[in-house]
């Protein structure tokens, strides 16, 4: 059975006593993680420590950092390595978001260097790929989405993709309100898998975990969850108030 996932992106928001009294009522929130179900935590660099720590005895809690350095080593003033997150016991690190890719000029080709160095140090990527809303008018997202994956992802081997989760992301639903609809979602779910499925084959991609992110909310998640092969969801604004993030999660 595949991984359910509920990953939470705080992006450059809370304080660190805001962000240390979030974790802490969300784990009063009477939460019940099983075996195949997972919240992941994606912090501010400076915080990953201590969030890593508040999390320490429950199980099924991890922590991710919202990006990580193109490059191993060096001369890279500000930057932060996959190595550096994996000594301090990162998890999971979210490669190629939107506003990454929007903002910072992160180019298929630098995600795919991301996501090596990732995995070469023992981090899981949750590799985001989503289009914006002039393509998902002119109806080609499928070919967008295609080609993100096939420049960012598809040289892996069948034993990296493993450890990668896929979120998907439209970007017009990101932090707008707009949510797609379970059918927009299912459809392009389906998609993904089926890429996954041609490049890797079937149990490979009947493994891999792709979630739903764009504007995600306790009074939506469960419609969307429902779907066959949306396995959770990348939270940005929900994920910032306890009550609301714990519903999302008790919706996988
Ligand atoms: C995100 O940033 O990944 C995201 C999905 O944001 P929001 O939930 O606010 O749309």
């Amino acid at each position: 059975m595949r991984k359910k996932i509920v990953a939470a992106n705080w992006k450059m928001n809370l304080t660190l006593a805001q962000g240390e009294k979030l974790v802490n009522e969300l784990l009063q929130s009477g939460i019940q993680l099983d075996a195949h179900k997972e919240v992941v935590i994606a912090a501010p660099f400076p915080y990953l420590i201590i969030v890593k720590e508040l999390l320490k005895g429950h199980p099924g809690f991890y922590v991710a950092a919202q990006n990580v350095a193109a490059e191993k080593a060096g001369a890279f003033t500000g930057e932060v390595n996959a190595e550096m997150l994996h000594s301090i016991h990162t998890d999971f690190v979210i490669i190629g978001h939107s506003e990454r890719r929007e903002l910072f000029g992160d180019s298929n080709a630098i995600v795919a260097k991301k996501i090596d160095l990732s995995l070469s140090h023992g981090l899981k990527p949750i590799f985001c790929c989503g289009e914006p809303l002039e393509v998902r008018k002119a109806g080609t997202q499928n070919a967008f989405v295609a080609k993100q994956l096939e420049e960012g992802l598809f040289h892996l081997t069948v034993a990296q993709l493993k450890n990668v989760v896929i979120a998907y992301e439209p970007i017009w639903a990101i932090g707008t309100g707009l949510t797609a609809s379970s059918a927009q979602a299912q459809d392009m779910h389906a998609f993904i898998r089926s890429q996954v499925a041609s490049k890797y084959g079937a149990a490979a991609a009947n493994n891999l975990s792709i979630l739903y992110g764009g504007s995600v909310k306790a009074a939506n998640a469960a419609e969307l969850f429902a779907c066959e092969d949306v396995d959770g969801g990348l939270v940005g604004g929900a994920s910032l108030v306890a009550a609301e993030f714990a519903g999302i999660v008790k919706s996988i």
